[in-house]
């Protein structure tokens, strides 16, 4: 359960999607273009599709009714640039089982990808996730609550995200561009200070000693 197609034209996107889904033990396959993208999701050889509703040669629509037209019940996660609901309301209609509009975070789309997977396989799947802890600090992933030694400290979403990222790697060196990556999505610029930032807001937050700086290389969380 852990074989994935892409269907999206947009090479940034495709290599966005390829490494972060690579680092969680998925395979991966990028079709660029609608036709490729409804033949190959009518077979059996996925566990889920992952579409953009704007390719070329049969718009992401047109591969839902195609794929659906055939009775096939892979899940399906449509990527969507357009604003407006219509789109969104369309593609569910036509059978996605979830959607996100494009600039995303890789986290939260790792996220609906379990849920698709869980669902389809019940027997398979282990207790859901819903704290992390490590050392003194502890993240309610539901509630989107965090604790210091049990006292609660106030994040904003962005915080909680970064914190998120760093107690899932404990011990593990994550370089700028990891946490640029998978908190602010492709969609930033890299030369941009702002993971600096964010990590200073934690460190008063968290305690000054709770996220390490190695030099030249990233940010560790310190257990
Ligand atoms: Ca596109």
């Amino acid at each position: 359960m852990n074989r994935i197609l892409i269907a999206e034209d947009n090479p940034h996107i495709v290599d966005f999607l390829k490494a972060g889904l690579k680092a969680h033990g998925f395979t991966t396959l990028v079709v660029e273009d609608g036709h490729q993208a409804a033949e190959l999701a009518r077979g059996s050889d996925f566990d889920l599709l992952i579409l953009d509703l704007g390719l070329p040669g049969k718009d992401g629509l047109e591969v839902l009714q195609a794929v659906r037209g055939q009775g096939e019940c892979l899940p399906i996660i449509v990527l969507t640039a357009r604003d407006g609901v219509d789109n969104t309301v369309t593609a569910l209609e036509g059978g996605a089982n979830d959607y996100m509009t494009k600039p995303f975070r890789f986290e939260e789309l790792l996220a609906r990808i379990k849920v698709q997977l869980r669902d389809r396989h019940p027997t398979h799947s282990p207790p859901s996730e819903t704290r992390l802890q490590v050392g003194h600090l502890s993240l309610d992933l539901l509630t989107r609550q965090a604790w210091v030694d049990g006292r609660l400290v106030e994040l904003s979403a962005k915080e909680f995200v970064l914190a998120e990222v760093l107690l899932r790697h404990p011990m593990q060196v994550m370089s700028k561009e990891q946490l640029l990556n998978r908190v602010w999505g492709y969609d930033y610029d890299p030369g941009s200070n702002i993971i600096e930032v964010y990590i200073r807001h934690l460190r008063r937050k968290l305690g000054n000693d709770a996220i390490e700086t190695v030099r030249g290389m990233g940010y560790r969380l310190r257990s």
